[in-house]
């Protein structure tokens, strides 16, 4: 029995939706890969066979015969993979509930893409480091799905050599564990590398005006990454929510929390040194300071109304909240205390938190940030920002 022909109009609504390209291995399907000519290359294949018979592969599922036609039973795929699900020892495995799911998927990202008008391009650049031994996945697909779904942004990896975008990995550097001076100067080294050369390269020929930072790693060094991106284009920073373990934020429906600073109880406009805690996640008592530390003037900033806990940054709003009560901490220094020359930072925040204190503190005007690591609940210098 000759194979029923397609209508026109489903095969035309297959191809749009797929994008043109296989919804199995992303291959563009317009185009030869050898000679570069113009070619149709996709084959659609049936989710559901096209008969209701055990020949007809995936054929016995209940969907009636009318409907097996049509786009929503259709794949747009490459030949060989058309070929290898469609074989005896695939079924078990490229089931109709799996090839649905893969469908459904790839034409949603695919509509969502092509409703982005080209303004809204976003450089991702990624921090992949670890943090007492754990790392977290943050590869270039969660990337991408994060800033499509949080922000209606398509993300873009330019300019390297895998096309892996900007990626600093920071995996490679050994005890990290016990991070030592030599890890934070390796770590440091690795950052400056990718941003300055990379990015300072892509920025040379204007190709970034958005970026969405995801990053994962020890704090010092989330906060040293913060400050070494570049005040000409508009940020965006990410972080992994530990309620939903996903990098999106959150609906913007989300409660906003608001943040307060306490202030030391008595005024010390000349002096040079001044301490920073940023109780978010969690509250750093003054029992716990260092020695040297413990008779400075004191600033703090932690959450209004609410105890610190992991997922307080839990808005995109919320962080901007944040951001904005300590650019206005960090002004108010500024003004009334001239002479000071170091803000020790002792935090307990998220790492959005971490990022977002890097890049709000301004070299030129604010005093240095000597940023400090907790391991094994002592809390020693790890780095300087100046
Ligand atoms: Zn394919």
């Amino acid at each position: 029995m000759a194979r029923k022909a397609i209508p026109e109009v489903e095969r035309l609504k297959v191809w749009v939706r797929a994008g043109g390209r296989c919804e199995l291995c992303g291959t563009y399907l317009l185009e030869g890969r050898l000679t570069y000519q113009d070619f149709t290359l996709g084959e659609l294949a049936h989710i559901v066979g096209q008969e209701a018979s055990v020949k007809s592969p995936r054929g016995m599922d209940p969907l009636p015969k009318d409907e097996r036609d049509l786009a929503d039973n259709l794949m747009l795929l490459c030949r060989g993979e058309h070929n290898e699900i469609d074989r005896k020892g695939s079924l078990d495995v490229m089931t109709v509930e799996r090839l649905r799911r893969i469908k459904r998927d790839r034409e949603e990202w695919i509509r969502r893409l092509t409703a982005l008008r080209p303004e809204a391009g976003t450089v991702v650049i990624r921090l992949i480091g670890q943090v007492r031994g754990q790392e977290v996945e943050l590869t270039k697909p969660t990337a991408a799905d994060a800033v499509i779904r949080s922000e209606e942004r398509f993300p873009e990896f330019p300019l390297s050599l895998h096309g892996d975008g900007f990626e600093v990995d920071l995996r490679r550097f050994l005890h990290e564990e016990t991070a030592g001076p030599t890890y934070w100067e390796q770590c440091k080294q690795q950052i400056d590398r990718v941003l300055e050369h990379k990015l300072g390269e892509a920025l040379r020929e204007d190709s970034v005006h958005h970026v969405s930072v995801f990053a994962f790693a020890r704090l010092p060094l989330l906060v040293y990454f913060g400050s070494r991106l570049d005040d000409t284009f508009t940020v965006s920073i990410y972080q992994r929510h530990r309620s939903t373990e996903s990098w999106c934020w959150p609906d913007l429906g989300e409660a906003l929390t608001r943040f307060v600073t306490e202030a030391p109880p008595t005024q010390h406009p000349d002096v040079r040194d001044g301490v920073l805690l940023l109780n978010i996640s969690g509250s750093i008592q003054a029992a716990e300071l260092p020695e040297q530390l413990a008779g400075l003037p004191r600033w703090t900033i932690r959450p209004q109304g609410i105890t610190p806990s992991v997922d307080v940054i839990k808005s995109a709003s919320t962080l901007d909240e944040f951001t904005s009560v300590l650019r206005q901490l960090l002004s108010e220094l500024e003004a009334s205390h001239k002479d000071m020359q170091r803000l020790h930072v002792l935090a307990a925040v998220p790492v959005s938190a971490a990022v977002t204190l890097g890049r709000v503190h301004d070299a030129n005007v604010h005093p240095t940030l000597v940023i400090y690591d907790r391991t094994d609940n002592r809390y020693t210098t790890a780095l300087e920002i100046s």
